[in-house]
């Protein structure tokens, strides 16, 4: 397994993670109920996507 050669200074490792930066998931309109989504994500407040129903919302309430 490879080595670090060096140790990482504090100082040096901390200003590398200065950079990580948390974004937002990205959030699309639902076309079928208008509500938020995730992008290319199936709707979790009706079921659909692509303009199909692909989870039964009345059954899945029904299970949960
Ligand atoms: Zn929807």
């Amino acid at each position: 397994m490879a080595l670090p050669k060096e140790k990482v200074s504090k100082a040096r490792g901390r200003s590398r993670r200065a950079n990580w930066k948390l974004n937002a998931p990205t959030l699309v309109e639902c076309k079928q109920c208008h509500q938020l989504k995730l992008a290319h994500r199936v709707c979790k407040h009706c079921g659909y996507y692509d303009g199909k129903q692909i989870i039964d919302m009345e059954k899945e309430k029904k299970e949960a």
